[in-house]
């Protein structure tokens, strides 16, 4: 089965935050960028934002560090998750993954990262620009392709 995942255009990113605190509304109920899952770098002397997302890999380094079985893959949706109740908080994860894309949270002392939102990624749902999409690989690159071809249309 082949799966949506999150897809960012860094040209279309404002550097808002909105999907920042999108993300952490959802699955704190706060609205706080240090419990979002999604997170935008932002390099304000070249006027910069790029909107940081997991990949859920294919061969999940944080899954193979995990040694309590705290995170598997969702069938359903392909999203590599985390089971608070199994995580131990012994952080492997967070140093296992080469994107950074894994938290600990401060309070709870447990692991998180995103889960695409069981299917439904706020992120992608609230960012006022198009900068993040929830979408097919094919889907996306068409849409590239279309808006490049576009430009060269228009020049
Ligand atoms: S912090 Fe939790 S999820 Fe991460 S490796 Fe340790 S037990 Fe597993």
């Amino acid at each position: 089965m082949i799966h949506k995942t999150l897809l960012v255009d860094p040209a279309k990113c404002t550097g808002c935050r909105t999907c920042e605190m999108a993300c952490s509304l959802r699955h704190e109920a706060k609205c706080s960028p240090l419990l979002s899952r999604t997170r935008v770098i932002k390099f304000e002397a070249k006027g910069l934002n790029f909107p940081t997302v997991c990949a859920h890999c294919s061969k999940p380094h944080c899954m193979t560090a995990c040694t309590q079985g705290a995170i598997r893959v969702d069938e359903e949706t392909g999203a590599v998750v985390i089971n608070e109740a199994l995580c131990s908080g012994c952080r492997a994860c967070l140093t296992a993954c080469p994107h950074g894309q894994v938290g600990f949270h401060p309070e709870k002392r447990v692991a998180f990262k995103c889960d695409l939102c069981g299917g439904d990624p706020n992120c992608a749902r609230q960012c006022p620009t198009g900068a993040i999409k929830y979408s097919g690989v094919d889907q996306f690159l068409m849409a590239r392709r279309r808006a490049l071809l576009a430009r060269s249309i228009e020049a």
